[in-house]
């Protein structure tokens, strides 16, 4: 059996002390615990332990939970895996930032939907650092101009960008990818670019969320760590 009150306390301690390496104040970084596989009882008990976000990867995991969790008020879904176009619809009016984005016709069917139920819907573009043929994610080189033509959208708001670094034994070894992500952050922000700020970072899982913090992430997407190994039926 886990013990979800020693895990939640555990990852926040690590978070913190990660912040303090970084000489970056932890209050700053937003945890989402990753609920993918994870059934809504074991939520709400994550929740009555103070978990605030959190983040799923698919949007019939998202409609099926979505009735089943409590103090939906306080709470703040994220959607956190790839986003087909004709799935915008179901998720829309449900959560309250999607950090997938990473093509201007997604962008534009957000866009769209959000227009009709009167949002301004928040995103991340999603940025595949590493050059992973099997990741989602536009390349570095051309984020810019998404961001660009993104921005032009009267109902999406960008609000930065996310990464999910290759997989790793050592979280070391990945972080360089992080470092560009904020580099590139950096440079988005010199642009200015209307209807653009670069307030979050998602970057940082189970593996390397240590890692992550310290090179500037302030969201980090955590599910191993706080629930377990994930049972895939
Ligand atoms: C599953 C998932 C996570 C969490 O992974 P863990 O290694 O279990 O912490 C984070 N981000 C994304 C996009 C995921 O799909």
């Amino acid at each position: 059996m886990i013990n979800l009150k020693d895990n939640i306390h555990h990852v926040n301690a690590r978070i913190t002390q990660a912040a303090k390496r970084a000489n970056r104040d932890p209050e700053e970084i937003m945890l989402i615990a990753v609920t993918k596989t994870v059934d809504a009882d074991i939520i709400n008990d994550a929740i009555d332990l103070g978990i605030k976000n959190i983040g799923e990867n698919k949007v019939q995991e998202i409609c099926h939970k979505y009735d089943l969790i409590n103090n939906k008020q306080d709470i703040k879904w994220h959607l956190i895996g790839h986003l087909q176009t004709n799935k915008v619809k179901y998720i829309i009016d449900k959560v309250d930032l999607i950090h997938s984005v990473d093509t201007l016709k997604l962008a534009i069917e957000i866009n769209k939907r959000a227009q009709k139920i009167d949002k301004i819907m928040e995103i991340l573009v999603q940025v595949n650092v590493a050059k992973e043929e099997s990741k989602f994610g536009v390349s570095i080189e051309q984020c810019n101009n998404l961001i660009e033509q993104i921005s032009k959208l009267s109902n999406v708001k960008i609000k930065g960008l996310m990464t999910i670094a290759p997989y790793t034994k050592n979280p070391e070894d990945v972080r360089p990818y992080f470092r560009q992500l904020k580099d590139l952050s950096i440079d988005i922000k010199r642009k200015n670019y209307d209807n653009v700020d670069m307030e979050y970072l998602s970057m940082g899982m189970t593996g390397d969320f240590e890692v992550a913090i310290e090179e500037g992430a302030n969201i980090v997407r955590i599910g191993t760590a706080i629930f377990g190994e994930r049972q895939y039926n």
